[in-house]
């Protein structure tokens, strides 16, 4: 991995391009998010700077993200999430990292990619990315601390509650899940069975 910038240096560049109170988010899901990549073995460096970077385009004009979305993801997303910037924001950040700061790691673009709505094929650092931004301590929803324990007992488990409960959430509200959490929660479901069968 040959990455321009180091740690230090790129959590100055976030911390210019959000307001505080998402810092203080994005600071605590690389918290988690390392926590993570040391109970399941994955690489903390690029979970940290993935962690880091998720959230960096959260806070740009919505016509901006739209244009990036329109010439690179168009074709990789339902039509519906244009109007979206809460989905937005992930591919849209996934392409502006790898423009501007030069990160061309695929398991971190592809985790800031998806971070948003899940996908179907998620590697490890992916996983730990999308559930440490639902869990992070700042985080505080009624099942949150459940959802917690149970990711730190079981990563796939842990991400199957988060969908389960953020889907009774969404259909409370009249709302549905997004297809690639749903893709994504069929996924997880299947990698448990074959766990179960080993
Ligand atoms: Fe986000
Ligand atoms: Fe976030």
């Amino acid at each position: 991995m040959f990455i321009i910038y180091n740690f230090t240096e790129l959590k100055k560049i976030v911390k210019e391009k959000v307001k505080e109170k998402r810092f203080i988010h994005i600071l605590g899901v690389v918290q988690m998010a390392e926590k993570l990549a040391k109970i399941y073995g994955a690489d903390t460096e690029k979970v940290k700077i993935a962690a880091l970077l998720h959230d960096i385009c959260k806070e740009m004009n919505i016509d901006e993200m739209r244009k990036i979305f329109l010439e690179n993801y168009k074709d990789e997303f339902p039509r519906e999430d244009i109007d979206n910037s809460q989905i937005l924001h992930g591919p849209v950040a996934a392409y502006w990292i790898r423009k501007n700061l030069n990160i061309n790691d695929e398991e971190i673009l592809n985790a800031v990619k998806y971070h948003t709505v899940g996908n179907k094929d998620m590697g490890l650092i992916e996983k730990i990315v999308y559930i440490a931004d639902a869990i992070e301590l700042g985080r505080d929803y009624p099942s949150v601390q459940e959802i917690r324990e149970k990711t730190f007992q079981n990563l796939n488990e842990g991400i199957i509650l988060e969908i389960e409960k953020k889907g009774k959430f969404l259909e409370s509200m009249g709302k549905k899940s997004h297809i690639n959490t749903i893709q994504m929660k069929k996924e997880l479901l299947k990698e448990l069975e074959k766990k179960d069968e080993v």
